[in-house]
């Protein structure tokens, strides 16, 4: 059996909101009276919301307000498309995933972050359990959410809400450690601020690595390269969401690579939001590859790009990636898959076993 076809995948980069089934955001919504797009058929959901041609990261992102509407704020419909995620996940091939989501977006009234990150457990718990999957969680910081107008004291007032929600994330990180959550991520358009963080994302991800929270963030992925080195060099980041724009510069990229920063790679979502242009040549994918640089592939959001790794590990076999570049272990333990593995934020005990399981999958036995 080709070991595509084997539970051998490790998924680092995928957001479980953007992961949730169109068919159970439809039904919620129907119940809910939520206005849906077109004539309100199934089918004009999903034409609303899956990303089907290039454009760019703002009109990728448009689909999740449906999806944001159907789930805010009820517990019992985030923990339904968490649970749905893992049979789904499981269904793929994948024996670990690190799904990420803002506790913000999903909590309205009465139902806070911290219940939202307990629904979420709660969904992953009983997935793991029903679906022979490992599943565990990152918590995101917004970039620009809520939006910042350029009004003096609105600003003001507006970026101390921003300044709160990236403080929660970090204590939500720390309360959950033991239930689930293993890393902290900067999410949303990477074009918001370019390399210019504001100072609370900073102060949150040193925060964080003081606490001994892994962390990774969305970086290069529209922006500039300079986005990356910020990351690594200023936010203290282990891992870097996309960052495709790092080979803009040589210097950075041959620093990241020296420094073996691991790079989540999402091939479809990279072309759809028009991170990685369809006319380059070379994707950057394939550069990492020939580099034996440390990256994995992800499907970033499976319901926007109508993915799942399956279909992704498809696409770089279009690219002429073999099972060598898949596995490659065979030579050294150094393939995408566990690259991923080693990459991972799971307990050094934790990703030992993980490692071990995949060699035992794939026949390995050195
Ligand atoms: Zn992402």
């Amino acid at each position: 059996m080709s070991s595509s076809k084997l539970k051998a995948r490790v998924e680092l980069h995928v957001h479980i909101d953007g992961a949730a089934r169109l068919s159970t955001i439809w039904e919620l919504s129907k119940q809910k009276r939520i206005p849906l797009p077109g004539d309100g058929s199934f089918q004009a959901l999903i034409d609303a919301v899956v990303s089907t041609k290039a454009s760019s990261l703002p009109n990728f992102l448009h689909g999740f307000k449906y999806i944001l509407a159907a789930l805010k704020g009820d517990v019992k419909a985030i923990e339904r498309v968490t649970y749905e995620m893992c049979e789904d996940q499981s269904r793929h091939g994948i024996i670990y995933f690190e799904g990420r989501y803002s506790p913000h977006l999903l909590a309205d009234g009465a139902v806070t972050p911290s219940l939202v990150v307990e629904a979420i457990n709660r969904g992953l718990k009983r997935g793991e359990s029903d679906f022979k999957v490992k599943a565990r969680s990152i918590l995101c910081c917004i970039l620009g959410k809520p939006p910042a107008i350029k009004l003096g004291i609105i600003t003001s007032l507006i970026l101390g809400f921003c300044n709160k929600w990236c403080r929660e994330v970090v204590q939500l990180c720390d309360t959950y450690r033991e239930a689930g959550v293993v890393g902290i991520d900067i999410a949303g358009d990477d074009s918001v601020f370019g390399p210019d963080y504001p100072q609370e994302y900073i102060d949150a991800f040193l925060e964080a690595e003081k606490l001994g929270i892994h962390r990774t963030m969305h970086a290069g992925e529209v922006g500039p390269w300079l986005e990356v080195d910020k990351a690594v060099n200023v936010l203290h980041s282990e891992r870097i969401g996309h960052g495709y724009h790092v080979l803009d510069n040589e210097e950075c990229y041959k620093e990241m690579v020296v420094k073996d920063i691991h790079f989540e790679m999402c091939p479809h979502s990279s072309l759809l939001t028009g991170g990685v242009s369809q006319t380059t040549l070379v994707h950057p994918i394939v550069r990492l590859a020939n580099d034996r640089a440390n990256f994995s592939i992800n499907t970033d959001d499976p319901t926007i790009t109508n993915t799942w790794i399956t279909n992704e590990i498809q696409l770089l076999q279009q690219w002429g990636f073999t099972e060598v570049h898949l596995i490659r272990a065979k030579y050294k333990h150094f393939g995408i898959a566990f690259n991923a593995a080693r990459s991972c934020f799971l307990p050094e005990n934790e990703k030992n076993e993980l490692i071990q399981q995949l060699k035992s999958v794939l026949g390995i036995t050195n």
